[in-house]
Formats: C-alpha cells, sequence, structure tokens
C-alpha cells in the first residue's frame, strides 16, 4: 500500500483551495457549540494553507439534516468560532454550490477564509453524486481532505470529489496523515508489547477489529458490555447484563484463536452490579462468577481494575477504543477512569479511538498524557479493522505507469 499524498508535497502557492473538515461539533438545544476539538484540530491545515498565500474554502457536514436547509444544521455557528479562532474573519455562504457559495468563492482573495453551508443541505452529498462532486471542484483549484471522521463514507466531498483533480491538486490534510499514520504504525510494526483494550456496549459492532488485532497484539483486555457475552460463553451466569446470544459461538472462536495465538486475553473478574440500568439504583460489588439472577453488570469492578492495570504494567503500545461500563453515569464510570489513567500513566505509545472514549478520557483529565486521540469513531474502528477507506484510497500516492 504506497503512501497518501502529503499537503507539503503540493503546490500551493497562491491558490484556491478547497479544505473538506469534520466539523460535526456537538451542539446544545440553543445552538451552542459544546466542544470545539474539532474545529480546533482543522486549524494547522488551514493556517498552512494560509501560510502558503492560499485562499481558503473550507466544506462540512453537520449531523443529519434530511430535506434540505434547516436552520437547526446550520454551520454559521461553527464560522462564528472559527472566526474566533482563526483571525481574519471567515466568509460564510449560505448555501453550498448555490449562487452565493459560487459568487463569495470566485471572489475569494489570498489569506481569506470561506465557509460553505452545511454539505448535507445538498441531497447528492451522500449519493456520491458526481454533479455535486464537480460543482464542488469547480469552486478551488486543489483539494485537501482533513476530515478523517467520514473517509469512511464514499460521500461528494470525500471519494466523487477526487476524480476532479489529479495527483498533483489533491493531498491529505495534516489531521488524515496523522490518523492514518498511527493506525498503519499499531497495525504494521507496534513495538511490542502491544496490548489492546477493547470495551463498549456490543461484541457486534468490533467483531472485525478484534479478528484484525488478535494475531497481530501480545494482550487483549475485554470490558464493558461485551465482556459478558465471553463470560457467558465461559459458562457463567450474567443475570440481566448485556449479552449479544448469536455471538456466544464467536466469542468461543476468539477465545480459542487467542489461546493459539498465545495472546494473553483478559476479561473482567469482578463486576460493579445493579438491579435496574439508572443513576439511583443501588449497587454491588460481585466477582463475575457469582452475579446475582436479576443483577446486571455495569461497570468493571476494583478487583478487574488492578488486573488490567497489572496487565497493562509492561506494554510499550497500548489501544483503546470502548469504555469499560456505563461511564455516562458516575455511579458506573469509575472503571473506565481508572483505567483511562493507567493507560495515561504508562509509558507506552498510547492510542485512543472513538467518540465515546475520548470523552472518558476528557473526564479523566488525561487527554495530555496520551500520545493521539483519534477524531473518528467509525473511520478509526474501520482503520483497525485493516480496511482501505473511501476517502483515503484517491489520495495514495500513484505508483510509476498510473
Ligand atoms: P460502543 O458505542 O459500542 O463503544 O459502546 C459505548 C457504550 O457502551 C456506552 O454508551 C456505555 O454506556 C455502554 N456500556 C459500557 N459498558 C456497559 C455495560 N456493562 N452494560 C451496558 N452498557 C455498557
Amino acid at each position: 500500500m504506497s503512501d497518501v499524498i502529503s499537503i507539503k508535497e503540493i503546490d500551493l502557492a497562491n491558490k484556491k483551495v478547497f479544505i473538506r473538515c469534520d466539523f460535526n461539533v456537538p451542539m446544545d438545544e440553543f445552538g451552542n457549540i459544546t466542544d470545539d476539538r474539532r474545529i480546533v484540530s482543522a486549524v494547522p491545515t488551514i493556517r498552512y494553507c494560509l501560510d502558503q498565500g492560499c485562499a481558503v474554502v473550507l466544506a462540512s457536514h453537520l449531523g443529519r439534516p434530511k430535506n434540505g436547509y434547516d436552520e437547526s444544521f446550520s454551520l454559521a455557528p461553527v464560522a462564528k468560532r472559527l472566526s474566533r479562532i482563526l483571525h481574519p474573519d471567515v466568509i460564510f455562504a449560505d448555501d453550498v454550490v448555490g449562487a452565493d457559495a459560487k459568487a463569495k468563492a470566485a471572489n475569494l482573495k489570498a489569506g481569506e477564509v470561506l465557509l460553505l453551508e452545511n454539505l448535507r443541505f445538498e441531497k447528492g452529498e451522500t449519493k456520491n453524486d458526481e454533479a455535486l462532486a464537480k460543482a464542488l471542484s469547480e469552486l478551488a483549484d486543489v483539494y485537501i481532505n482533513d476530515a478523517f471522521g467520514v473517509c469512511h463514507r464514499a460521500h461528494a466531498s470525500v471519494e466523487a470529489i477526487t476524480r476532479f483533480f489529479d495527483s498533483k491538486h489533491k493531498a491529505a490534510g495534516f489531521l488524515l496523515q496523522k490518523e492514518i499514520n498511527f493506525a498503519q504504525r499499531l497495525i504494521k510494526h507496534p513495538t511490542r508489547p502491544f496490548v489492546a483494550v477493547v470495551g463498549g456496549s456490543k461484541v457486534s459492532g468490533k467483531l472485525q477489529a478484534l479478528t484484525n488485532l488478535l494475531p497481530r497484539v501480545d494482550k487483549l483486555i475485554i470490558g464493558g458490555g461485551m465482556a459478558f457475552t465471553f463470560l457467558k460463553a465461559l459458562g457463567y451466569n450474567i443475570g440481566n447484563s448485556l449479552l449479544e446470544e448469536e455471538l456466544i459461538d464467536e466469542a468461543n472462536n476468539i477465545m480459542k484463536r487467542a489461546r493459539e495465538l498465545g495472546v494473553k486475553l483478559y476479561l473482567p473478574v469482578d463486576v460493579v452490579a445493579a438491579q435496574t440500568f439508572s443513576a439511583d439504583s443501588a449497587i454491588k460489588f460481585v466477582t463475575t462468577q457469582e452475579i446475582p439472577a436479576g443483577w446486571m453488570g455495569l461497570d468493571i469492578g476494583p478487583a478487574s481494575t488492578r488486573l488490567f492495570k497489572e496487565a497493562l504494567a509492561d506494554a510499550q503500545t497500548i489501544w483503546w477504543n470502548g469504555p469499560m461500563g456505563v461511564f455516562e453515569m458516575d455511579k458506573f464510570s469509575k472503571g473506565s477512569i481508572k483505567i483511562s489513567h493507567a493507560i495515561a500513566e504508562s509509558h507506552a505509545t498510547t492510542v485512543v479511538g472513538g467518540g465515546d472514549t475520548a470523552d472518558v478520557v476528557a473526564r479523566a483529565s488525561d487527554a495530555d498524557e496520551m500520545t493521539f486521540i483519534s477524531t473518528g469513531g467509525g473511520a478509526s474502528l474501520e482503520l483497525i479493522e485493516g480496511k482501505e477507506l473511501p476517502g483515503v484510497r484517491p489520495l495514495r500516492m500513484p505508483k510509476d505507469g498510473e
């Protein structure tokens, strides 16, 4: 697999550049941005282009608008926040490829930044529509993709648009390159011991990642709701804990394969159990072999935390995706927070993937201690699954003769 074309290899001097960003930020009911990490992460690529004398056209989606323009999905608040972060003021277009966007893009001067309206106000965006992609491509001379979070989707601004630029006029931005480089390093040449810590609700969502990782890791730590399908497969009574009955055989296969490969597989040995899935339910610590009927495990217990910490102690590379419990409720967040601390304190290269896991790390105030926190949930999982993303494939360096 060849490398992706880097933005640094493109002659950007005084060009008009289109940057596909991921400004899909969370907002409250009043339209206030509650977390601007995705906007901040895009800044290095934007500034680099401005430094090269570019006029910069930015485009992103926000949420899932269904029927064209809808004010609640407007990118106007993002334009405002970007203006604060960037200086100069960001020019905002009322549409995506309509008269306003075209006129503003045509008049854009070096050093100016234009943000288009939400790409998904155009129906063709999620359909990878070539006409929309062509219209977008005509707004600029160069295409840069820095929207890792949508690279696993063949959408018009991610995939079809690349057909209108040759390899001297399209590239990956800094954020996208960093995401790809970290994932490739993990998959291809991790420093050992390499430990994967996987949690979250379901085995089904991470099955392919587990399968692809198994031959590559030295240890696999499984926590969160998905651990119960494995515990059930071992014959334990798991009460009302989360279970994917149809995946019990698959869980057995994974455990068997781990034994064959010599991978050490760790499951929780105790849990924080409750009778109802609610923040005010009474809780107790029980071993995973003694979960009473009618109770469910909603977090890993203190013994599991110690066990996992010990297993992590000699790690040189750690990949973490998925919380250890229902971290959204304080009562069931301790396991995830403590594992976050353990990973942050280790001397390993630590890579965190998935929105929930990034939230845990932020709540634990460990973000600065991690080597890399991926901005894309689905996309980062697909890279670890070993897939080539539709948004990344067209940015690979052409081989001789292509
Ligand atoms: P995922 O999207 O698959 O990574 O799952 C994240 C979700 O898993 C979070 O919302 C957690 O609340 C949930 N989760 C973690 N542990 C458990 C558990 N033991 N029981 C139920 N849900 C869980």
